[in-house]
């Protein structure tokens, strides 16, 4: 059995006080590895590290601090099949799908922020004939980077790497459901070139190692992905203290199709918004919205892919879905169909747990599951499930739709499927979202800013966004005398 360790100035580190939490593996229900069970005392540690590399690290040339990151991303990428293989193992994922897009994504964000940060720029403000302001923007100091368990190697990078970028000293917690690829990453660390105490990793559970952080006077910024609900604890323990934050939190994303959408791309992107990652990703399309004319032909067409989705052993290259992150998750999952249920909604498909032959059948797996006949306002249709199940909601015209779109208390992303070029361009503007992909799924651009409104979040992340959240801007005011 594996036992993670902490990263604290450089070195490996049990927690101080000798305790660990069993890590099970999703796809078997195994017991598999140990986890630290970090508290203040850790996060202690780890902050005064942070903070006595600080001097160091904020004083590297932008060429040198680059160089760390972009050997990180080189790292990550020469272990490939290593951390995809355990990213698997540890949160239930096709091993395809993090293969392709979990750690590539990972080595890249270290990559992009190692160029990014070379040309990041701050802005002059010239008075003139009186003055020239130019704003410096400083790194904060020692930052704090929590992130979740869907896409762990991913998420949690993609906050650390525009952190370190900047100049700041990051203490880090990945979620204690899925700490595997963050404690390989703590192993890459030093031969990339990091300072001892830049970068540390402290593992634990949210209220203790994680409030530890958050609660920490010296750690000046939170940049935290997760809950919603998560997300309000911290921002009400962070608020008093002024700390920076940056929050990305839950969806109730739609999925929004017309009639004239280009049908067949339409349905297979929307197969794929609806449970690629078994429905666990932030931006997967919960609710489909279907333009009353094409409700029948959709769904029948839907229904037919959804049936053929492989869900199982997550190993096999053949598997579409593979296993949810825990049994806590899979039966919160089930009761949101049993929820639907007692709404009024009609299991289209799926709804049950799978019990996979051999060496799965205790894993944590269920069908991909359709649902019509739900009011908008109902429970399923407002909260977030998080996990393979979607409901089909007729719409009328475009305004119904908008107003079917952006009656959650959620704003991250939608998704509009049209032929339309007046629409493609008149909705996203009415549409309460942080993301609008038109004609498209989860296309990134790490440039653009990414994020959401309302219930999913506060700030940004991505280019220049990132940075700018991880740097605190100071204006310099010169007074220029006239020539006399
Ligand atoms: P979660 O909120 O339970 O946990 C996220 C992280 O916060 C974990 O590391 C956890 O240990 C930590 N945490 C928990 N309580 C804490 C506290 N009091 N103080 C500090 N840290 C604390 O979320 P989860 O279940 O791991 O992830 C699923 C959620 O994340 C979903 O709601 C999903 O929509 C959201 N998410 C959002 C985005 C986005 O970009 N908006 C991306 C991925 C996931």
């Amino acid at each position: 059995m594996k036992k993670i360790q902490n990263f604290i100035n450089g070195q490996f580190a049990d927690p101080t006080n000798g305790e660990y939490l069993k890590i099970y593996e999703p796809a078997t229900g195994n017991l598999y590895a140990l986890l630290p069970l970090s508290n203040s005392k850790d996060v202690e540690k780890a902050v005064r590290a942070a903070k006595n590399a600080f001097p160091i690290w904020s004083h590297f040339s932008i060429d040198q601090r680059s160089a760390c990151l972009r050997n990180l991303s080189e790292i990550i990428s020469d272990n490939l099949d290593m951390l995809s293989a355990a990213e698997s193992k540890d949160n239930g994922k096709p091993l395809k799908l993090a293969q392709n897009v979990d750690i590539p994504r990972a080595s890249k964000n270290f990559g992009f922020f190692a160029d990014a940060i070379t040309q990041f720029s701050s802005e002059s403000h010239h008075m003139v004939g009186t003055a020239i302001n130019y704003t410096l923007r400083q790194p904060i100091g020692v930052v704090g980077c929590i992130s979740p368990w869907n896409l762990p190697l991913y998420l949690f990078s993609w906050k650390i790497a525009p952190a370190l970028a900047a100049g700041n000293c990051v203490v880090a917690k990945p979620s204690e459901v899925t700490p595997m690829t963050a404690y390989l990453l703590s192993k890459f660390i030093k031969d990339a070139g990091f300072p001892d105490g830049v970068f540390n990793i402290v593992h634990g559970l949210g209220p203790e190692a994680g409030q530890a952080i958050v609660d920490h006077p010296e750690v000046k910024a939170i940049s935290f992905t997760g809950g919603t609900q998560t997300g309000a604890k911290i921002a009400a323990a962070a608020a008093p203290k002024f700390k920076k934050l940056s929050l990305e939190l839950g969806g109730k994303n739609p999925a929004i199709i017309f009639a004239d959408c280009d049908f067949d791309k339409m349905l297979s992107n929307v197969v794929l918004s609806s449970f690629a990652n078994q429905g666990q990703i932030c931006l997967c399309g919960s609710r489909i919205l279907i333009e009353e004319s094409i409700y029948g032909k959709f769904k029948t067409a839907f229904i037919e892919k959804v049936k053929k989705i492989k869900v199982g052993d997550p190993i096999d290259k053949d598997t579409k879905m593979g296993a949810l992150v825990s049994k806590e998750h899979l039966e919160k999952v089930l009761s949101y169909v049993e929820i639907a249920k007692a709404e009024g909604g009609k299991i289209l498909c799926g709804g049950n747990r799978i019990y996979p032959e051999g060496r799965c059948e205790q894993g944590y797996f269920m069908e991909p599951t359709v649902i019509e006949g739900l009011s908008a306002d109902c429970r399923t249709n407002q909260e977030e499930i998080f996990g393979p199940v979607v409901s089909l909601i007729p719409f009328k015209n475009e305004k119904e739709a908008v107003e079917l779109a952006n009656c959650t208390s959620y704003g991250l992303a939608a998704s509009l499927w049209t032929s339309d070029v007046g629409r493609a361009h008149r909705m996203p503007e009415v549409l309460d979202f942080g993301i609008v992909w038109v004609n498209c799924w989860l296309l990134r651009d790490l440039r653009t800013p990414f994020g959401g409104v309302k219930n999913s979040g506060m700030g940004r992340e991505g280019g220049w966004e990132a940075l700018r959240f991880f740097t605190e801007p100071k204006n310099v005011c010169i007074k220029v005398d006239p020539l006399d």
